[in-house]
């Protein structure tokens, strides 16, 4: 790991403001849902919990307060790779934090020691089992200052609670902090919102003085696509067809179907690696590895993969098995899309899943009362796959929480099952295929429709068209969703030799669309000012699209932007995201700043990136 940047920050003291860290630091405008409230509190000196889904930004909630009280900040997290990624992701932005745990080499350990003694440290990250073991405790007691701690922040807090999954016994022993540290903070964060959970956490580690901050479980960027299973492994192959070069997840069932899908994936050119228990230990570090390190890497995987993976941008989450009750579907789905960015949630299911999933439950050794529990569970799971209405809405009431509109962003809002005529559509459609010459695909096609001004039209003269700018009825997504559908249908047809473009169907049928002697009626996704409407509920921050905050994009100019960032990762040895998450290369593609002090406005881009990135950014910008 590198140490570039640590202790180059500016000292706590000059830093007080939270608004000022946020932006300085850390490059962000605003503060997301509750995390002011947090902040405000610990820095006032309060204890409490948070409860917040993953990628809602519980790591600002201790990092500003960190920076803004004096003294050190204790971070505890049971894991060494998420204690690494943050500390890496800290000293990027000229943070001094470092993280003591059992991978560190001694001469790591005599720096980190040498800094802590001085008093230079802000955030030193630990694992329970090491703050706790030898004298740690007392020597943290004994560092210089006044005020040697500022707080101490206990995350992934769900691990104290015996009634959860990811139950750790060290845990338990961190309610002594409250007696030990009666007038350091102490903020406890987890993603569970079980209420069984969180009562134990309070009880355990001692916060009953404390206060409760509970924000929205909804993960608005977060696309709820279910189907009906047929051909699972076809089916998936579809779906990743339109996410290649992404990252992502496919959650299978056993051992074997987890071998044999990643087979078949890598099969079909996709950078696909398994990963399972029964997988060397040092196998599975490597695909984790990869998969941290790199982008476009596929794990298929049980559900032996999953604590400590926080990759920001991962952009799909698969199942072609049901997972086994709504709570860990949530949190399985949840590892997509951190970075706010659309992502995918998609699932195959059908009745037949459903036996065997019993069949388990029972012949398990589990007491009566807990296989009466887990029918239960798997009951609100079923009762969700079978919903016809918004997956969002059932979802979230599981977990307590009303949503009073559709949400636009799953499958039950996209693709209602009721039908209207679209006959109309269809015929331009049909004609602008025809027009452009029967080779292009979807994409273009829509943007031929609603006369969009890209390059690609200018360059084919496409807005020469009578075609050009006549699709106005319907927007991008329904367009969309037309196409796929006549293709369903058979009107249109993949073009053999061409990737992704589309021509007529048998010409009989097209022509009686054509001359309104067949009519086409289909189910369609709702308009966009109603998605919009709804899907903006819950602030923008974190909203679908982020294109619509800056305008479009140019995929060239994102391509060279994550081209360098690799490069930089590489020279640094931390993970792409740690240099910019992938949010940060969008906007700046799309703003294309020319100064530095633009490039200071970009989210993401605080003074400390400003200073090390700047120019290099501005030329890259300035080149394309
Ligand atoms: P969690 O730990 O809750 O899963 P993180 O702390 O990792 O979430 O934050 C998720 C993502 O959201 C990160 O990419 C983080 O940089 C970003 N983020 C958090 N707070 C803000 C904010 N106020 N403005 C912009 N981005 C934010
Ligand atoms: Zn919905």
């Amino acid at each position: 790991m590198t140490s570039s940047g640590a202790g180059a920050a500016a000292t706590p003291a000059t830093l007080a403001e939270p608004h000022q860290v946020l932006r300085q630091v850390f490059g962000y405008d605003a503060f997301r849902g509750p995390q002011e409230a947090i902040v405000r509190h610990v820095i006032g000196g309060g204890s409490g919990l948070v409860l917040m889904p993953t990628g809602g930004g519980k790591s600002l909630c201790y990092q500003v307060p960190a920076l803004c009280r004096p003294g050190l900040a204790v971070v505890v997290s049971p894991l060494i790779a998420l204690m690494q990624d943050q500390v890496a992701a800290l000293r990027q932005a000229g943070v001094a934090a470092g993280a003591l745990h059992s991978a560190l080499e001694p001469e790591e350990a005599q720096t980190l020691w040498r800094q802590l003694n001085a008093g230079k440290l802000q955030l030193l990250y630990v694992s329970p089992e090491r703050l706790l073991a030898g004298d740690l405790l007392e020597r943290l007691a004994a560092l210089p200052g006044p005020e040697p701690l500022s707080l101490f922040a206990i995350d992934e807090a769900h691990c104290v609670s015996q009634w959860g999954h990811d139950f750790r016994p060290e845990y338990i022993q961190l309610g002594v902090l409250a007696e030990r540290f009666p007038a350091v903070p102490r903020l406890a964060l987890t993603a569970t919102a079980d209420p069984r959970t969180r009562t134990e956490i309070v009880e355990r580690l001692q916060l009953q003085e404390g206060q409760v901050f509970l924000a929205s479980f909804d993960r608005p960027n977060i696309r709820y696509l279910l189907r009906d299973k047929q051909e699972p492994r076809t089916q998936l192959l579809r779906f990743l067809d339109d996410h290649r070069q992404d990252s992502g997840i496919v959650y299978a069932r056993s051992r074997s179907r987890v071998d044999k899908l990643a087979a078949d994936l890598r099969g079909a050119g996709f950078d696909a690696v398994a990963y399972h228990a029964g997988l060397g230990a040092a196998e599975r570090s490597r695909a984790l590895e990869r998969f941290r390190s790199e982008s476009g890497v596929v794990v298929v995987a049980t559900i032996a993969f999953g604590m400590g993976i926080d990759k920001p941008d991962v952009r799909f989450v698969a199942h072609v098995d049901l997972p086994k009750s709504l709570e860990a579907y949530y949190q399985e789905t949840g590892r997509a899309g951190r970075d706010g960015l659309p992502a995918v949630a998609w699932m195959v299911h059908g009745p037949g899943d459903v036996p065997q999933l019993r069949r388990f439950i029972d012949d398990s050794d589990a007491p009566l009362a807990q296989k009466r529990i887990e029918h239960g569970k798997l009951d609100a799971l079923i009762s969700f796959t079978d919903a016809t209405g918004c997956r969002r809405q059932v979802l979230l009431s599981h977990f307590g929480e009303a949503l009073p509109e559709p949400c636009g962003n799953c499958d039950g809002c996209l693709e209602p099952r009721a039908r209207t005529d679209v006959t109309v559509p269809a015929q331009k459609l049909l004609s602008a295929v025809w027009r452009t010459g029967h080779r292009f695909g979807a994409a273009h096609l829509v943007d031929v429709l609603l006369g969009a001004n890209t390059e690609k039209i200018r360059a084919q003269g496409h807005q020469e068209l009578s075609v050009y700018g006549i699709g106005g009825e319907l927007d991008k997504e329904q367009w969309k969703s037309l196409i796929r559908q006549m293709t369903g249908m058979g009107l249109l047809e993949p073009v053999p030799e061409g990737r992704g473009g589309l021509q007529w169907g048998p010409e009989a049928e097209v022509r009686a669309v054509l001359r309104g002697e067949r009519s086409v009626e289909l189910p369609l996704p709702p308009p966009r000012q109603e998605r919009r409407r709804s899907s903006s509920r819950s602030g923008g921050a974190q909203g679908p699209g982020a294109s619509a905050e800056w305008g479009e994009a140019d995929p060239e100019l994102v391509a060279a932007l994550k081209a360098w960032r690799t490069e930089q990762a590489r020279q640094q040895a931390v993970p792409p995201y740690v240099v910019f998450h992938d949010r940060t290369l969008l906007e700046l593609a799309a703003r294309r700043p020319g100064s530095l002090a633009e490039l200071g406005e970009v989210g993401g881009i605080g003074a400390a990136k400003l200073e090390r990135y700047g120019e290099a950014l501005l030329e890259l910008l300035g080149g394309q």
